[in-house]
């Protein structure tokens, strides 16, 4: 655990929390979102909160980490869902939020301080350049641009723009080490994998630099359908229209629509599936055009609705990605949900197979992307949770019929999105994080060389008491 009374000398003059009440409510992220993850991690806490108000404090505050032994765990708004941002050693959460300058918008490219909101960020940008950000997770009002490159993947936008991790969708990260003396690193090109997407495990990312594209002031639409199947191929033709311009384009199947979406439960009826576009304003026509060769039902347009229709509506990124499931959990604590690729060519096929498999038990939701240049699906169906056992057979079954599913019920960079060990992220760590101090416990290949991801068993951090992992 470390010296922590003497880390608390060598930060003398930063802001610092240490009431546990306060400390545990920093210590936790959207882990609740998983059955799994609520059950092992209920307990996790800090020791302190560590506030830096600049890059200089972020040096100092990982220098006395590294001589006082104390973990450290990155944290910019806690809305990861995988119990990421949690502290499973106990130990510093070091809360990024102040560091939220936007400091120069140039054309195609804005760089800001990691604790910057994304939709604030986007606000600057707006005003001075007409200009946002191509990429954002569904939690842009409260998300941090520097969270969500540690620890997210991708969301609205990536119709057009794939995963955040796609070459081309960062341009620059700059990230503390934690080292006797902390090196300060400009990481570009392929270095920047050393540090996308790896939950704060090998370096404090202080400030990135993300490319921009023109701001629109999207519209959001609900389009009606019969029957998923029918939804998802026309979800699949809009998102194959390469003159029609949408931020992002998501499937929800009957009854989820009408259920979850209380606010715009008056425009859907029950048992219709529903697609949800953001489409931008010069696009109205051709989509109109679309909608009308395919005989489909407009069930709602912002830019139609009335003031009084529009009032308390959430936007449409806020039904869609992981806001579908926390609108679910609103309405029916009860249900989990769990990330699937259909893979391109067959994508729609697969849906309809895999929602008569499941019926009911799996209703499902999907979001339309760009992977590896071609348009697809992933599934971020609802589950209706029974047991962990029937879980993990719901997973496999979508595994043997050609599926990956990306378990959102694992704490570990492996086990979750990445499914395998990254020896560029190991190899920086061994760098970077010598003693191993940086949001320990959620890189196995560090924790665990011998781990054998195929073994099905759940890893064993030494953090955590084996008895709550049973
Ligand atoms: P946190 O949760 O605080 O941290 C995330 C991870 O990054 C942690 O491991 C943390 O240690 C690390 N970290 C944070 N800041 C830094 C830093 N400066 N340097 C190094 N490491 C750091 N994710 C998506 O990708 N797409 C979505 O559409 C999406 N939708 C969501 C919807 C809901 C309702 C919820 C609850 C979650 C969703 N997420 C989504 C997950 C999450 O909201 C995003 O990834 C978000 O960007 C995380 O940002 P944050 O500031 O909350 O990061």
């Amino acid at each position: 655990m470390g010296d922590i009374a003497k880390l608390r000398r060598l930060i003398d003059g930063m802001r610092i929390e240490d009431n546990p009440q306060l400390v545990k409510q920093k210590s936790r992220d959207f882990y609740w979102y998983s059955p799994v993850l609520k059950r092992q991690l209920d307990h996790v806490t800090g020791d302190l909160v560590v506030s830096p108000k600049d890059e200089a404090e972020v040096v100092r505050l990982l220098a006395a980490a590294h001589e006082c032994e104390v973990p450290v765990t990155t944290r910019g708004a806690g809305t990861g869902n995988y119990g990421q941002a949690m502290p499973l050693s106990g130990g510093v959460v070091l809360n990024m939020t102040e560091l939220k300058g936007v400091t120069g918008v140039k054309p195609g490219s804005v760089t800001a301080g990691a604790g910057a909101i994304m939709f604030e960020l986007d606000e600057e940008t707006r005003a001075t350049s007409g200009q946002e950000i191509r990429l954002h997770p569904s939690t842009y009002r409260t998300a941090t641009i520097g969270g969500f490159i540690a620890g997210g993947s991708g969301g609205v936008g990536s119709i057009n723009w794939g995963g955040l991790r796609d070459l081309g969708n960062i341009i620059r990260a700059r990230v503390v080490t934690c080292e006797a003396s902390p090196r300060v690193l400009d990481l570009t090109g392929d270095d920047l994998g050393k540090v996308a997407h790896a939950y704060g495990t090998n370096g404090v990312i202080t400030e990135v630099e993300l490319p921009l594209s023109a701001a629109y002031a999207w519209i959001d639409v609900l389009v009606g359908f019969d029957s998923l199947e029918a939804a998802t191929r026309f979800a699949d033709d809009l998102g194959h229209q390469d003159g029609i311009l949408v931020k992002n384009l998501a499937v929800v199947s009957a009854p989820l629509p009408h259920d979850y979406f209380l606010r715009h439960q008056k425009f859907i009826r029950r048992d219709q599936s529903v697609v949800v576009v953001m489409l931008a304003p010069h696009a109205v026509g051709a989509f109109e055009t679309f909608c009308a060769r395919k005989r489909a039902a407009i069930l709602f347009r912002s830019d139609k609705a009335t003031a009084e229709e529009l009032k308390g509506l959430p936007p449409a990124y806020e039904l869609s990605w992981n806001h579908t499931t926390l609108r679910g959990l609103r309405v029916d604590p009860t249900i989990t949900y769990l990330q699937v690729l259909y893979p391109y060519p067959n994508a729609v096929d697969l849906v309809a197979k895999m929602a008569r498999i499941f019926g009911d038990e799996v209703p499902d939701h999907l979001e339309f992307v760009r992977f590896n240049g071609n348009v697809t699906c992933f599934g971020l169906p609802i589950v209706r949770f029974t047991t962990e056992e029937r879980l993990e057979a719901i997973i496999k079954t979508f595994e043997d019929n050609g599926c990956p599913v990306f378990n959102p019920h694992r704490y570990t960079l492996e086990e979750g999105g990445m499914k395998q060990s990254d020896p560029v992220q190991l190899a920086f760590k061994g760098e970077a994080d010598p003693k191993g101090l940086l949001n320990p416990g959620k890189m196995i290949a560090w924790e665990d060389p011998d781990f054998d991801l195929g073994s099905g068993k759940l890893y064993l951090f030494p953090g955590i008491p084996a008895a709550e992992q049973a």
